[in-house]
């Protein structure tokens, strides 16, 4: 049973080796880059920098895709913009050494969700034709939303998981946001399967409607999620902390977990 803590966000290009060493000296083990306004790391050079950086500092790396991805819009062409969006993540992502492209799936418009549910997973489908075609080792996970009235809920995101096989981002936060409390029986009955968890954490703000904002992280309620995930045995987590002060709300987290081990 692995835990592996670490922010979101890199930072810019130019101060990438020493973000990634500074986080390592701090015990960090992993972060995601954040594409989420756009893919900014432009040049091969960059990258493999970047990937040696984190491969000597033992920093697992994933990516955020943009936010502006919806794959399941009534305009073909913004489907197509999107999983090129999600593609590029990927094909940035496989010469950064990442494991995962985290993305929002889509919102309903004017569909049901049953409807949104299989553009949706057409959608992954294709994606993942290409991944495989291009021979990338690099895997796309769909992410759990905070909005109640988007594409997202657990149970959503599991059965797109069942039905294509691509991988899955539980973001805690969101689900409390959405579900105003975190089942933890109905998450381990559905995810309990996989050993591999890619996971968001922060504190949240959040309304009838959903998500608002992220805030810090408490100390109570890491406790909380840190105590539910003790229970495992035999898994290999990462947390991507999306608080305003990810690392040290990153480093809290390593602590308590460090106290409860
Ligand atoms: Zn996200």
């Amino acid at each position: 049973m692995t835990i592996h803590f670490g922010p979101a966000g890199l930072g810019p290009v130019k101060d990438a080796v020493k973000t990634l060493e500074d986080y390592s000296k701090k015990g960090l083990e992993a972060c995601e880059i954040a594409f989420t306004y756009g893919v900014y790391i432009k040049h091969d050079e960059d990258m493999k920098i970047i990937k040696e950086a984190a491969e000597k500092n033992k920093i697992k790396l994933s990516i955020h895709a943009p936010y502006w991805v919806n794959l399941n819009s009534s305009e073909p062409k913004k489907i197509q913009e999107s999983k090129e969006r999600i593609l590029r993540c990927c094909e940035v992502g496989e010469k950064l050494g990442c494991y995962r492209v985290v993305f929002h799936p889509g919102y309903y418009g004017k569909m049901f969700p049953e409807e949104t549910f299989d553009n949706i997973r057409n959608a992954v489908k294709d994606m993942q034709t290409i991944i495989k075609e291009k021979k990338w080792k690099i895997k796309i996970a769909v992410e759990t939303m905070g909005k109640v009235n988007v594409f997202g809920s657990v149970e959503q995101i599991h059965k797109l998981i069942d039905e294509t096989g691509c991988e899955f981002c539980i973001d805690f936060a969101h689900i409390l946001a959405r579900d105003k409390k975190v089942d933890y029986e109905l998450i381990k009955k559905l995810f309990g399967p996989y050993k591999q968890w890619h996971c968001h954490f922060s504190g949240i703000v959040y309304g009838d409607k959903g998500e608002k904002h992220h805030k810090k992280t408490e100390k109570e309620e890491w406790k909380v999620l840190l105590n539910e995930l003790e229970k495992f045995k035999d898994k290999d987590i990462v947390i991507i902390n999306e608080s305003p002060t990810p690392v040290e709300d990153s480093i809290e987290g390593l602590k308590m977990w460090q106290g409860l081990r």
